[in-house]
């Protein structure tokens, strides 16, 4: 058989969509060209370890060229896309341009700012491990320097750490942030007074974790009492020049620490392709995840605009975009067999949130968990899903060793 016949499907962006949909057609007859930026996949959910020194980045990114290497029908290419021609259909990477039958678009998303310029120059965000690292190197570094500041005032706002957003990215990274201050920089220095050190939640809304049921957000609320972090609702941020946050209300808070967690849009790269674009700028889709005009075209995960039963959209989760990427793996082997491609389904599998050592919260199988049991669920849930069996093994090394000695490992000040 010559390879060269085959129908050819270009994948772009090898995260949890994209991989999935090249995994599942791992037997078909077809040959695949996976393209992503990165050689390598991220598993995003565990980026706020890397920035609070939990694990070393690769201990949650794998190389692509080893994930696929004995896949037979796939090869890999590192480049951006830049355009692509859906009339023509090709995809422009590298100065060249790859031609395809059929398309998934997998480029996932990337913090939203909502405008806000001050937040995007001087804030941080957890989307790349570039910016895992480079919120660790400024969070040991600010404790070093609070440690020599003789000014009360200076080493206070050193000292006040915000996060903004209360969904489960910015519990989390308050948790986790609140517990190395409070169990690990604290014997670091000895000498620091821990009455100065503060961690702020701020969220706009109402509530923090929104879209869990209220047990959960009341276990949320506790926890996060219990690790001394201070939740601020109903709090907007309007500004942050880098030295004091200022909140809606005309309230200052100074700090040099502001970590935005607060909003996640789909990729850039989607609004110059002249497709039908809804909230978040996610790509609308046919119920079978292809592009209404062009039938070859499928969009998945972060991407996609996806309604559920109740017209709400899927949300940002790499639960969906799996999801998505086996049902368009499906769907590209009907219409190779001449079948009709069939309407996608979401099966919610449920909600888990950690907020640090021994507390989290979970919604599993229609019932709620808090504590210790919902922190084991999803100590195993988290290592059963890193790729990589060398992976798997040191992340649980690590959390044992934290858990157990309540020390986090990798303080290291790196150059960026
Ligand atoms: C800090 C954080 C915590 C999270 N926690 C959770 C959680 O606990 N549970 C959960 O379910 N979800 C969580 N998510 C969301 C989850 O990571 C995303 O929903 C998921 O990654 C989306 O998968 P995707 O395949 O659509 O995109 P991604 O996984 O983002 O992959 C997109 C890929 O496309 C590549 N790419 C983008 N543009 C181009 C281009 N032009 N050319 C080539 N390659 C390109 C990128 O390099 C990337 O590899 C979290 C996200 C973040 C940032």
């Amino acid at each position: 058989m010559n390879i060269k016949t085959l129908p050819h499907v270009v994948i772009i962006g090898a995260g949890f969509g994209g991989m999935e949909v090249a995994r599942k057609l791992a037997k078909a007859p077809i040959r695949i060209t996976l393209i992503d930026k990165h050689n390598y996949h991220l598993f995003q959910p565990l980026l706020y370890q890397v920035a609070i020194a939990g694990l070393v980045p690769s201990q949650i990114a794998y190389p692509l060229r080893t994930i696929f290497r004995r896949q037979k029908n796939i090869a890999f290419q590192m480049g951006e896309v830049t355009d692509i021609d859906f009339d023509a259909r090709y995809v422009k990477l590298n100065g060249s341009v790859i031609a395809y039958d059929y398309l998934v678009l997998a480029v996932g998303g990337q913090t939203n700012f909502f405008g806000n310029q001050s937040v995007e120059q001087n804030g941080f965000q957890l989307k790349s491990i570039e910016a895992a690292i480079g919120l660790r190197n400024h969070l040991l570094k600010t404790f070093e320097q609070a440690s020599r500041e003789v000014d009360v005032d200076k080493r206070k706002a050193m000292l006040t750490f915000v996060v903004v957003g209360g969904g489960p990215t910015g519990v989390e990274t308050a948790g986790a942030l609140a517990e190395l201050i409070t169990h690990v920089l604290i014997k670091d220095y000895p000498h620091m007074d821990l009455k100065d050190v503060r961690v702020l939640l701020l969220e706009a809304g109402k509530t923090v974790m929104p879209s869990y049921p209220d047990e959960l957000r009341k276990a949320t609320n506790d926890l996060l009492k219990n690790k001394k972090v201070e939740v601020l609702v109903d709090t907007k941020l309007v500004d942050y020049n880098g030295l004091q946050v200022t909140l809606g209300d005309g309230r200052r808070i100074p700090t040099q620490t502001l970590i935005w967690t607060a909003g996640v849009r789909a990729a850039r790269m989607l609004d110059s392709l002249g497709v039908e674009q809804a909230g978040a700028g996610r790509v609308r889709v046919a119920d079978s995840l292809q592009l209404k005009d062009h039938a070859e075209v499928f969009v998945i995960g972060d991407a996609a605009y996806f309604e559920n039963g109740n017209r709400q959209p899927l949300p940002m989760l790499s639960t969906v975009a799996i999801q998505e990427g086996k049902a368009a793996a499906q769907n590209i082997q009907k219409i190779l067999k001449g079948q009709k491609p069939e309407p996608f389904h979401y099966k919610d599998p449920g909600l888990l949130a950690t907020i640090g050592r021994n507390a989290a919260v979970a919604r599993i199988w229609g019932l709620s968990f808090s504590g210790f049991i919902a922190w084991v669920i999803w100590v195993f849930l988290h290592i059963y899903r890193l790729i990589g069996f060398r992976n798997r093994l040191l992340v649980l090394i690590n959390w044992a060793w934290e858990y157990l000695f309540y020390e986090n490992q990798v303080r290291l000040i790196t150059k960026e």
